[in-house]
């Protein structure tokens, strides 16, 4: 046995293939090239980045295809480009078919492991196949960099070779959360950067690793009169950052001047690696660049649809080569997009126009709106009459330059001081731009909030006949059916968002307390139960669900769903309640003053709980001093309140009978 294991011992190191390296990729959200010092800009606080860049290679002129989250992470991940991907906007799931670095890579041995910073790339959206981890656990929109860089080194705790770590730093995207600026979350983002490679380098998970740095897309900052990203396809939103860095592999300060995507990030990933190719890639490997050989130019693919798809504008697609950019829209562009892109040189430039046309010919264009839901879904709507066919988009004549104000326009009735101020803008939006989605979602929950229903019913008609596939436009037109008393159109507008959307919890909710109004309890039941399949569980799912037990007497049951919904959202007193009422039910006098004293505590105001907590120390324990104590704290709360006289009455017989001992 002992000569076996020494043998062992000592071929071991013999056999062994040089160590392959890991991979460590590091996306930045949102953030501009021209912002960081590696690229030139002096005031830039970034020196992880800018000492990444020096240890490796910068590509100066890295390019993403779209200016999307979602859709540029799935390029960066797939190294392919939105038409053939058919994901072009937000909110639509990545093909499960479609190969990524983290499917190949896991099934080459590598322990995958993903830390996301936004919602927008829930797993939801598909990007998490192939990841044995991805933590995508956000309250809210998004989390902090320095979370992110917490939760990826906690991810990281028992990680070892060989591993591929991505992780997504969202801080540079709007709002500015963890610094006030815009340059000043980039430098949060770069020192949180600084932390997690410090923290990876101490477990010894860098040595020999091939850490890969790129942007999503860039922001606009105002400029071509638009305020963040998403809808132009200039400089400022498709300029990104792209560092390599493998000391020993690719020669330290390398600066690669080429033109070149982010559909080229998977295929140079995985030639640098040695681990083969994706079996379809719209990219190209960068490393002769990096062996300072040249690539055979060519011209990259740029789009955006969506201007098309939230406000009904015409799409923006374009090519851009070595010099020209060419923007494809009602008014074309055609820029030096070197030199400017305020000059238009479409007319003085025939012959370039021509060319690029030519090349932009290759890659399809959307004629219809990318499947979003299931085809349960699709039957349904189509049933509902809501999709003629499957979709198709209406060619709009809307130039977005001219009316890119719009966006700001939406922000300013947003932030309107009253109502109708608000509603005058959204009026006067829609007059000019009747395609535009969210204009009509706001000025329905603006006439919501004025009490005017059905007009808000219209709007929401109007958005639902717009993106009849958005779960969330189904809740709110429910919502106004229900103010306006027609319960069964209600209902059936629930019904279709929680169809396209299990993991809507809130229609779940309202359309099991409808059902349960009309003492359907298994209907109401299974509406919670759609929601809990996803996985998904809110306070409210399971205090509907306790409500429900309660009603079949099914005791256990109903504390088993309050204390769940306790502990989803320790603030629900409610809850508590109705945990002390069925412990009182069963005899359990101590539980229910525990469980009411809790409530209590949530909320300390409330006179009825500190009544009946009065009671239960009186009925239950048969403490008349605790219960005195407790009926003039609840008088004190509410001194004018119904209950106000009787609780006078039982304080004037407990003082009297106290004053006896
Ligand atoms: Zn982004």
């Amino acid at each position: 046995m002992r000569a076996a294991a020494l043998a062992l011992l000592f071929t071991w190191p013999l056999a062994a293939a040089p160590a392959k390296p890991n991979l460590l990729l590091i996306t930045l959200d949102t953030t501009r090239a021209d912002r960081l010092g590696c690229y030139g800009d002096e005031r830039a606080k970034t020196p992880t980045l800018d000492a990444l860049a020096a240890r490796g290679a910068l590509f100066a002129q890295a390019h993403a295809h779209v200016p999307l989250t979602l859709p540029s992470h799935a390029t960066i991940l797939t190294g392919r480009l939105p038409p053939s991907l058919k994901l072009r906007v937000n909110g639509v799931a990545l093909n499960a078919s479609v190969p990524t670095l983290a499917t190949h890579l896991a099934a080459r041995g590598y322990a995958t492991r993903a830390v996301v910073g936004a919602v927008i790339l829930d797993r939801e959206f598909g990007l998490s196949r192939g990841f044995d981890v991805y933590d995508d656990r956000i309250r809210g929109d998004e989390r902090r960099a320095d979370a992110v860089t917490a939760v990826a080194l906690d991810v990281a705790k028992d990680l070892e070779p060989l591993y591929f770590l991505w992780v997504h730093y969202y801080d540079p995207h709007f709002p500015y959360v963890a610094a006030k600026s815009y340059d000043g979350e980039i430098a949060f983002m770069d020192s949180a950067i600084a932390e997690l490679l410090r923290g990876l380098r101490a477990r010894g998970l860098l040595d020999q690793t091939l850490i890969v740095v790129a942007g999503d897309h860039g922001e606009s900052l105002s400029r071509h009169g638009e305020k963040q990203h998403g809808v132009f396809l200039y400089e400022e939103t498709m300029h990104v950052p792209l560092i390599m860095s493998w000391p020993e592999h690719i020669r330290a300060g390398s600066k690669v001047n080429a033109l070149c995507g982010l559909a080229d990030v998977a295929s140079t990933i995985l030639d640098l690696l040695g681990e083969g190719a994706l079996p379809e890639s719209d990219g190209m490997s960068l490393r002769p660049l990096l062996d300072g050989k040249k690539l055979p130019s060519r011209a990259l693919y740029i789009e955006s649809y969506h201007g098309a798809y939230t406000y009904g504008w015409a799409p923006m697609r374009g090519v851009m080569d070595d010099r020209w950019k060419y923007i494809d829209a009602p008014r074309p562009e055609l820029y030096m997009w070197r030199i400017s892109e305020d000059t238009n040189l479409v007319s003085e430039r025939r012959d370039a126009l021509r060319v690029a046309r030519g090349e932009l010919q290759r890659f399809p264009a959307q004629s219809s709106q990318p499947p979003r839901v299931s085809a349960e879904a699709q039957k349904r709507l189509m049933s509902l009459g809501y999709l003629s066919a499957s979709g198709m988009m209406q060619a709009s004549a809307l130039d977005p330059k001219d009316v890119i104000g719009i966006e700001d326009d939406l922000v300013r009735a947003k932030e309107a001081r009253d109502v109708r101020s608000g509603m005058r803008i959204l009026k006067d939006v829609l007059a000019r731009n009747p395609g535009n989605i969210p204009a009509w979602s706001m000025l329905g929950i603006a006439y919501m909030t004025t009490g005017d229903y059905d007009a808000a019913r219209s709007c929401f008609e109007r958005e639902t006949r717009l993106r009849p596939e958005m779960s969330g436009s189904h809740v709110n037109l429910g919502t106004a059916w229900k103010k306006l008393g027609k319960n069964d159109r209600a209902m059936e507008e629930y019904r279709t968002a929680l169809v396209l959307s299990p993991r809507e919890a809130d229609a779940a909710v309202i359309l099991a307390r409808m059902y349960r109004d009309r003492g359907a309890s298994a209907d109401a039941r299974r509406a919670l139960e759609t929601t809990l399949a996803t996985g998904d569980d809110t306070a409210d799912v399971e205090f509907e669900l306790g409500l429900l037990d309660l009603e079949a007497q099914n005791w256990d049951g109903a504390r088993a769903a309050f204390t769940k919904a306790m502990v989803l959202d320790p603030s629900r007193d409610d809850a508590s309640v109705n945990l002390g009422k069925i412990a009182w039910k069963l005899g359990r006098a101590d539980e229910a003053i525990a469980a009411y004293s809790r409530a209590s505590r949530i909320a300390p105001r409330n006179a009825a709980y500190l009544a009946t907590l009065g009671s239960l120390y009186l009925n239950g324990k048969n403490d008349l001093r605790q219960a005195l104590e407790l009926y003039q704290q609840a008088l004190r709360a509410d001194p004018n309140g119904a209950e106000a006289a009787n609780l006078r009455e039982l304080i004037a017989r407990l003082e009297a009978q106290t004053k006896k001992y």
